[in-house]
């Protein structure tokens, strides 16, 4: 488009870094600079800092502000202090703090907001500034109109040859002014035919002037389609930022940014509100008035508007096919942390830590992890206590749980769901993490993490639909599996009280807590990937990022289901983040139950959802990095800007140059063969 074209003349960006003394966090930012390809200069005083920045015109400014006693960098950037200020020079302004943070990724990250942000919202300005000068110098007739066709802008020359004045037709629809009677009767039904299906149309057309005369114009009308929408990003490239502001709500937020820029007071202030509300969560549930208002309308309302999630009627739907798995009796047998045999407490010793090894566990427990370390984390997290129930009902609906994942798939097991119980309570364990939730979110993460594929056929959702299973009907081909996955998970622990862990909490707390749970499990659900992702980093990661107190940003209950749902995402495919040799079994793993599913498909004549996935052509090296690129680094960059987790960055660094090596190499197994 003719925006990006002018944008792209603009890169590569200029910084302009101005710090009276080389250090760790100037040089962080010059590294940052060299791999976003930015062009980076560096200045110590205010003098040589204005310029430097008369002779480049930089795109952006960092300004040190730690040591006042070098200079003041507030002074400098003050608008009042013309002699050595950058601030009149610059139209992005001061706008920005950064705490000290010497790390190469967090100032990248910093400057890639900061592009994708703010610096390319103004470059899209100048770009209108351009355009419109240009459209104003024009010799052709040019009108834009509204999708609803209202007239929204005519440039001079259309003003001379049709005879009207700008304020005579803008916010008229185009119907409202006079037309020729020289057209074909259907003429207007065409154009508006061709326009909807977003084609141009080009042909004669008379129009009608002001003063009633027809004149016979060449006429082209070209559809304008937004960008956003419907069109998805394929690029593996999405970094989060790219991506973020791809979303139309990300520009939204941006173009108002950049509009408070250059407004008084009052109206930044509202703008500021407008930004609230556009932040929040639930963009479109409306959020229920007080008890006060009519009761009808309340009524109404409340009958009407809240949905299954909400009004927690406790009708689970009732399964009634296929019988869910009873307690199996070799497990029946009483088992408490006290009695675990040790070999087993012996491989839990390191649950602690990023790096344990599930697959040990699995191999000790006879493919019984999720019970074990359930029992040995519910306990450390107090989750009995909180629940007020018996350790004897909690090690009941483990086993019931546990007994209803299918050890016969190889990914989608109960060792999958250990693996994420793990994740999920060494999230809880950070420090941001343990500000923002409260005991019952981390319960609630705790359960979810748990249940949250139990019953897992090891087939996708796309093959359930495909194939018309029963599920698919039953949910309407939509989020099928999660929404069986938490239904079942409730079904399962209130039809006996003997592992009914609920049961000892009062009525509200169950509501809250089931609402949590399912929230989170359907929050698993990967269609919404993005959509999560992109809310967790536009509504925690760049207020936290922009503000110095974070207190509310942490603890609104809105940013607290954010909080969780990007939880339990990460935990659930946090496998490309463990130790190599760890997430190489994952990968294996989940191909197999891949290839598995394509079999099944060809055998069956159902449509190949995943062709890749076949086991004589797949080159799992290459699905991991799809993965990894597509999925993971973006989420995990958000999360660890988070939670902190340098850790688990490192791992998946390793991994994913791992699987470089072997593609590289063209080969498409899981390791290198022997030498
Ligand atoms: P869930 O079914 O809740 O485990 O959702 C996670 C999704 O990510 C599933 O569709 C998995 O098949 C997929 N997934 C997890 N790990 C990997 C991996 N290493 N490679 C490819 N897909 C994966
Ligand atoms: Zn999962």
């Amino acid at each position: 488009s003719p925006l990006t074209q002018l944008i792209s003349i603009f890169s590569p960006l200029q910084v302009l870094l101005v710090f009276a003394k080389e250090d760790s966090q100037s040089n962080g930012f010059c590294w940052a600079c060299e791999k976003a390809n930015y062009r980076c200069s560096l200045a110590h005083t205010p003098e040589s800092a204005l310029e430097c920045f008369s002779e480049k015109h930089h795109d952006l400014v960092i300004v040190d502000h730690r040591h006042s006693r070098h200079f003041d960098a507030e002074a400098l950037c003050r608008p009042d202090r013309e002699e050595a200020s950058v601030m009149p020079l610059i139209n992005a302004g001061f706008n920005r703090r950064y705490v000290e943070n010497a790390n190469m990724m967090a100032c990248y990250n910093e400057l890639l907001q900061l592009e994708h942000g703010e610096v390319r919202a103004q470059f899209k300005l100048r770009a209108c500034n351009a355009i419109f000068t240009a459209l104003e110098q024009s010799q052709d007739a040019i009108e834009i109109t509204s999708e609803d066709q209202v007239i929204q802008y005519v440039n001079p020359a259309y003003e001379a040859i049709m005879g009207y004045q700008q304020g005579e037709l803008l916010g008229k629809e185009i119907i409202e002014v006079p037309k020729s009677e020289k057209n074909k009767p259907d003429l207007l039904e065409t154009i508006n035919t061709c326009i909807r299906k977003g084609k141009e149309w080009q042909g004669i057309y008379y129009a009608k002037k002001k003063n009633g005369d027809n004149i016979q114009q060449n006429v082209k009308i070209t559809p304008v389609i937004g960008q956003g929408g419907s069109q998805r990003r394929h690029s593996s490239m999405a970094r989060i930022h790219s991506m973020t502001i791809e979303a139309p709500i990300t520009k939204v937020i941006n173009i108002i940014n950049a509009a408070q820029e250059s407004s008084p007071m009052p109206v930044a202030e509202a703008l500021d509100r407008v930004l609230e509300i556009l932040r929040t969560t639930e963009l479109y549930s409306p959020q229920l008035g007080t008890k006060d208002e009519d009761p009808h309308t309340n009524d109404l309302v409340g009958g009407l508007m809240t949905d299954g999630l909400r009004r927690l009627s406790g009708n689970e739907y009732i399964l009634s096919t296929k019988q869910p798995h009873h307690l199996p009796s070799h497990l029946a047998t009483p088992l408490s942390l006290n009695d675990i045999p040790p070999r087993i407490a012996q491989t839990m010793e390191t649950e602690g830590s990023w790096d344990f090894d599930i697959f040990n566990l699995e191999a000790a427990t006879m493919k019984r992890p999720l019970t074990y370390l359930g029992l040995k984390i519910f306990s450390k997290f107090g989750v009995c206590e909180f629940l007020n129930c018996p350790e004897a009902t909690l090690r009941s609906w483990l086993q019931v749980i546990e007994a209803n994942y299918h050890s016969s798939n190889s990914y989608h097991n109960s060792t999958h769901a250990a693996d994420v119980l793990h994740a999920t309570a060494y999230f809880l364990c950070k420090e941001r993490v343990k500000q923002s939730l409260d005991p019952i979110d981390e319960v609630a993460a705790l359960i979810a993490a748990t249940v949250h594929d139990v019953d897992h056929p090891g087939r996708t959702n796309s093959f359930l639909c495909n194939a018309g299973s029963e599920l698919a009907i039953l949910y309407n081909d939509t989020a099928v599996l999660e929404s069986h996955h938490a239904a079942l998970a409730f079904q399962l622990t209130t039809r006996d009280d003997k592992c009914n862990i609920f049961k000892y909490i009062e009525r509200n707390e169950y509501r809250t807590l089931r609402q949590a749970v399912i929230d989170m499990v359907l929050a698993t659900e990967m269609t919404k990937h993005f959509e999560h992702v992109n809310k967790f980093v536009n509504s925690i990661n760049k207020p936290l990022a922009a503000l110095e107190e974070n207190g509310s940003i942490l603890t609104s209950p809105e940013n607290r289901i954010l909080v969780k749902r990007m939880l339990i995402k990460c935990a659930d495919i946090s496998n490309p983040c463990r130790p190599l040799e760890l997430c190489i079994e994952w990968a294996g793993r989940i191909s197999e139950e891949y290839f598995a599913q394509t079999d099944e498909e060809k055998r069956q004549g159902l449509p190949v959802v995943m062709p890749v996935f076949d086991r004589h052509t797949c080159s799992i090296p290459k699905s991991q990095i799809s993965f990894i690129d597509y999925f993971i680094t973006d989420m995990f960059d958000a999360w660890d800007a988070f939670a902190d987790l340098p850790n688990l960055m490192q791992h998946l660094d390793n991994n994913f140059k791992y699987w470089k090596g072997l593609d590289e190499r063209k080969l498409h197994s899981l390791r290198p063969p022997p030498e």
